[in-house]
């Protein structure tokens, strides 16, 4: 099987990870620093806080911004469940906001209109999460105008979207966010196997989630409150996780940072040939952009009717298409908080008519020919 997603490792990557098994420190250990450092510099932004994975990373950021029962997070309703449950962990509602048809990304006009009503009825988001869908950037500079409008805060789901660009800066960089998350699952741009990360330029933020990050645990010195204590005293000033990644996985992550410019040009490359290849097929393919990330290769059909016959004749083919995502608000979960079928409609048609084909670094020019080989086939 032609899996739609997956990881490089390579023999340095290995060896990166043997390294650390053979020295003093398995879990947080000076790896980390050393990894958040690198995504940090490589982004553009004052810090990182590397934890166990992105689910990790949008809990404790939503934690930074205080957000808790009472408030509201809204999200891109096509996106991963977590980017809408982070909320649900802090005891705090959801919304969504339907997509732009093309872009598939939050539409900021949709926002702009949703944010003008909630101001009426007084149920304004306290923080709103964008989503970066399949690697692509959203309009960051209408949203950070409207946060400053309507006086929310912004955490950017960045888990497609490592080495994207956004107006010439890196995603990652925060300039039109207050904090960013990365996903470094296998599928995702680089991976630790497991692991996440929050980038931001406020000390504040950064600092609280590294301690939530650890138990909500402090080492105070002796200067910091005063008093004079022994070498064992912490304490613990909150309620905080085992959200720790391990230095195995900070070395691993570090290591495949190294090739990530190197993965994004093969993802690119790839792309433009399956837009080359598809031209003649009755499906929509994605509008190729040089400084999206490209997690994802996402197609709609002309005849969305169809789309379970051709995902399972392309599966009985061996190659693995997916389907990303179910639009998050028909989750039973989120059925039950009173989300129905038709309320974000463009979110819905998206889905009926849309397959996922393999894209990663490893997937090779012949493999790509068999992918639009059996799409010809099941279209046909
Ligand atoms: C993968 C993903 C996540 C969750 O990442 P994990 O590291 O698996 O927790 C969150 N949001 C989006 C958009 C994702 O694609």
């Amino acid at each position: 099987m032609i899996p739609y997603g997956r990881q490089h490792i390579g023999d340095s990557d290995i060896a990166a990870v043997v390294d650390v098994l053979r020295s003093d420190w398995l879990t947080q250990g000076p790896a980390i620093p050393r990894f958040e450092q690198a995504v940090a510099d490589y982004c553009g932004a004052a810090s990182g806080v590397a934890v166990n994975s992105a689910t990790a990373a949008l809990h404790l950021a939503c934690l930074a911004l205080d957000l808790g029962p009472g408030d509201v997070l809204w999200t891109s309703p096509i996106t991963f469940v977590a980017s809408a449950n982070c909320a649900r962990f802090c005891g705090a509602a959801v919304d969504f906001v339907d997509i732009d048809g093309e872009t598939l990304n939050m539409s900021a006009e949709a926002l702009e209109a949703k944010l003008h009503r909630a101001k009426h009825s007084g149920r304004l988001p306290k923080v709103v999460v964008p989503v970066h869908f399949a690697g692509r950037t959203c309009d960051m500079a209408s949203i950070r105008e409207l946060s400053e409008r309507y006086g929310f805060k912004i955490i950017e789901d960045a888990s497609h979207a490592l080495g994207a660009q956004y107006k010439s800066q890196p995603v990652g960089a925060c300039a039109f966010s207050d904090l960013t998350v990365f996903s470094f699952h296998p599928v995702k741009m680089i991976t630790t196997g497991e692991g996440g990360m929050v980038l931001g330029n406020q000390g504040k933020f950064m600092r609280r989630i590294e301690r939530l990050r650890s138990h909500g645990i402090t080492r105070l010195t002796n200067e910091m409150d005063g008093e004079s204590h022994g070498d064992w005293y912490y304490q613990q000033t909150e309620l905080g996780y085992n959200y720790r990644m391990t230095d195995m996985q900070a070395a691993l992550g570090t290591s495949q940072l190294r090739k990530l410019d190197g993965f994004l040009e093969i993802r690119r490359q790839l792309v433009r040939r399956y837009n080359e290849l598809l031209a003649d097929l009755p499906v929509r393919v994605p509008i190729y952009d040089d400084r999206s990330a490209w997690h994802l290769y996402v197609i709609r059909l002309e005849t969305p009717y169809r789309r379970r016959a051709v995902y399972d004749s392309m599966r009985a083919a061996g190659i693995g298409v997916n389907v990303h995502y179910i639009p998050v608000h028909l989750q039973p979960y989120y059925q039950e908080l009173g989300f129905e079928p038709g309320d974000f409609p463009i979110a819905e048609a998206y889905y009926a008519a849309a397959l996922t084909l393999p894209l990663y670094p490893d997937l090779a020019d012949s493999a790509q020919i068999r992918v639009v080989e059996a799409l010809r086939d099941a279209l046909s």
